[in-house]
């Protein structure tokens, strides 16, 4: 199945299709210079899948740059590695590099093309489920700084995603449930009948099912084209929505030190739960709706009662994370709220204090299954 995101000039098709990966000849083909495909991936991906993909790609050689795992290569080093390195492979403003792993290699060599010769185009092999919705598709690119993540990068857009849901099986459990957040996330949006298929379905997704799975990832990959082809670079409300869950998320992240102890995903997860309970609190949505967004992202493995985490944090200090935030303006912070299951809208006018007594009490109530 193709997905297309409709960008006029910049437009690209999102295939999607198990076992594409072994058989990328014809979505890979047109992007081939001088028989010659570079590679951008990680150690772990690099084990696993260099192999089937150089296969489905007789007579073309595989160039190959191999980084290590995780967010930490996200970072100035790295960039400058893959840069010189494509460089010295005389890689050309017209050629396209692939960037075959999660979203930690997609965001770092989407951002290196952007800026190699000003721009070269660049093919997403996303084998996360996090970046096979997520990350892959809509252009941001970017790596980490000192500050903080994500602060140095550039919007710049594929020129076609190659999605395998098969390489999902691989995946350790704990990453495939952190990208269904995502999932879940499409849903709590603005498609309340998507929320329920993941009611009815989230458990065979999570179970490995390919046919839940690509059905899921290809209902993410339209719900991001279109709110992308809606506003590329989050200039309208539009794109904004696509942070339900992150702010209040991003502060636990923060207070987890972006560790292990929560990821990304875990986290989102935790927001959305938050950010419906504090919907349900002030009133906006109904205390029903909020508890069936807990009961499915509980069911789901998910744990959304912060104090649980024994995180070593309080209101003050989550707040004194969220105050960081780049959407920081007049005080406050956009919050992405919820009227009803479903139908999530961009608040601007939350007090902070609202929020920090809302965690108060969230952080003193210690409830358990
Ligand atoms: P990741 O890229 O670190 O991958 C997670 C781990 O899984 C890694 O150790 C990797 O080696 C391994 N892995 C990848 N595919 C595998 C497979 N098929 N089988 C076995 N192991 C596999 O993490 P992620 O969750 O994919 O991405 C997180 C990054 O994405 C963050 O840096 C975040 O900022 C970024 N992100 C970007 C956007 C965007 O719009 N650009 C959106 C969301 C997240
Ligand atoms: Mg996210």
């Amino acid at each position: 199945m193709i997905v297309q995101v409709a960008l006029g000039a910049r437009a690209y098709p999102i295939h999607i299709q198990a076992g594409l990966l072994g058989n990328a000849a014809p979505v890979l083909g047109p992007f081939v210079r001088g028989n010659r495909l570079v590679v951008v991936t990680d150690s772990q991906v690099a084990a696993l899948y260099l192999d089937r993909l150089s296969a489905g790609l007789s007579g073309v050689l595989i160039e190959p740059i191999i980084l290590p795992p995780g967010e930490a290569t996200k970072d100035w080093v790295h960039l400058q590695l893959v840069v010189e390195r494509l460089l010295t492979l005389g890689v050309e403003r017209s050629d396209a590099v692939v960037a075959l792993g999660g979203g930690v290699i997609g965001d770092l060599t989407g951002f290196a093309c952007s800026i190699l010769r000003r721009g070269c185009r660049f093919v997403q092999v996303p084998t996360t489920l996090l970046a096979q919705v997520d990350s892959s598709v809509g252009g941001k690119t970017a790596i980490n700084a000192a500050a903080g993540k994500n602060l140095v990068g550039a919007f710049h857009q594929p020129a076609a995603v190659l999605i395998d849901p098969q390489v999902l099986a691989t995946l350790p459990a704990r990453e495939l449930r952190a990208g269904y957040a995502e999932v879940v996330k499409y849903g709590l949006i603005n498609d309340a009948d998507f929320f329920a298929w993941c009611e009815a379905n989230g458990a065979a997704v999570l179970a490995g099912d390919t046919a839940a799975q690509t059905y899921a990832i290809a209902h993410g990959c339209k719900a991001k084209a279109a709110v992308v082809a809606a506003d590329e670079r989050e200039t309208d409300d539009i794109r904004a929505l696509l942070n339900l869950g992150h702010t209040f998320g991003h502060a636990f992240e923060a207070a987890a030190g972006f560790s292990d102890r929560l990821l990304h995903g875990e986290a989102v997860a935790l927001g959305m739960a938050l950010a419906h309970r504090f919907s349900a609190h002030r009133g906006l949505c109904s205390a029903e709706d909020a508890a069936r967004v807990d009961a499915h992202l509980a069911a789901s493995g998910f744990e959304i009662h912060p104090a649980v985490l024994g995180l070593a944090t309080n209101a003050a200090d989550l707040i004194h994370h969220m105050r960081q935030d780049k959407k920081m303006s007049g005080g406050t912070l956009p919050f992405i709220l919820s009227r009803r299951l479903g139908e999530s809208f961009v608040a601007r006018d939350v007090p902070l204090g609202a929020v920090e007594a809302f965690l108060a009490d969230e952080l003193a109530d210690v409830k358990r299954p």
